[in-house]
């Protein structure tokens, strides 16, 4: 199969929310860009579903929270937890100096077609689904672009910005030869509910 080669000021590698919001803040900044996202939709079990105020404040920011607040989704303000008799709250998110005193809980999907149709608003935001990134092109020292595979042939990306933005077991972080710097995580948490004696 032929392959095709195409140049863009910024190719981003990875079309989790990472690299879709980075996507879209690049393409309303004006700057030439491509998503590469190997799977062909974002329908995947477990990528999560809350959007935390945080989220929701940079979403407010952006002038769009009130058309993305149009997408089904439920507010959460306070969680409860039970131990037997014991009910006490985990979490209240009511007094947090944001717009959204709440976290939203929505499908992962629906933030990132949302996310996308965004970007899809700007001549320069380009997201490729089914191209899976196989290797970066280097010239000397430099990393000039990225290959990637789709069901249409080999990509060839040019572009003197790469970011890599797939997921944990990242290829272009692998292929760039950087090395990971583990901070240790626990494996769970303890929930330890605090008692008033008396
Ligand atoms: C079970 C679970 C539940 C979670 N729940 C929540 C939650 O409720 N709320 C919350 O805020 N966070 C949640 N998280 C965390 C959240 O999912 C991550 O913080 C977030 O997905 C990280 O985003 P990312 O874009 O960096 O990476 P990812 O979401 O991992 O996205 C990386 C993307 O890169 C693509 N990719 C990988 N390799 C390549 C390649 N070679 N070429 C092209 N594309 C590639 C992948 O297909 C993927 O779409 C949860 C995580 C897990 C595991």
């Amino acid at each position: 199969m032929m392959s095709e080669t195409i140049s863009v000021q910024c190719c981003i590698a990875g079309g989790g929310p990472a690299g879709i919001m980075l996507g879209l803040l690049l393409a309303r900044s004006g700057v030439s860009m491509l998503v590469l996202e190997k799977h062909a939709d974002f329908l995947r079990d477990f990528c999560g579903d809350t959007l935390h105020p945080s989220t929701l404040e940079i979403m407010h920011e952006l002038g769009v929270l009130e058309r993305f607040l149009f997408l089904p989704h439920q507010k959460v303000t306070r969680i409860n937890a039970r131990f037997g008799d014991l009910e006490f709250t985990v979490a209240d998110f009511s007094h947090l100096p944001t717009g959204c005193r709440y976290v939203a809980f929505m499908p992962q999907w629906d933030f990132l077609n949302f996310l996308v149709e965004l970007g899809s608003q700007y001549p320069t935001f380009q997201i490729r689904m089914n191209a899976e990134v196989t290797n970066l092109i280097e010239d000397g020292s430099s990393v000039v672009g990225l290959c990637a595979e789709t069901p249409s042939g080999p990509l060839e990306v040019r572009t003197p910005l790469v970011v890599g933005a797939d997921d944990r077991h990242s290829t272009v972080r692998k292929r760039a030869g950087l090395s990971v710097k583990e901070f240790g995580a626990p494996n769970g948490c303890a929930l330890v509910p605090v008692v008033k004696k008396g």
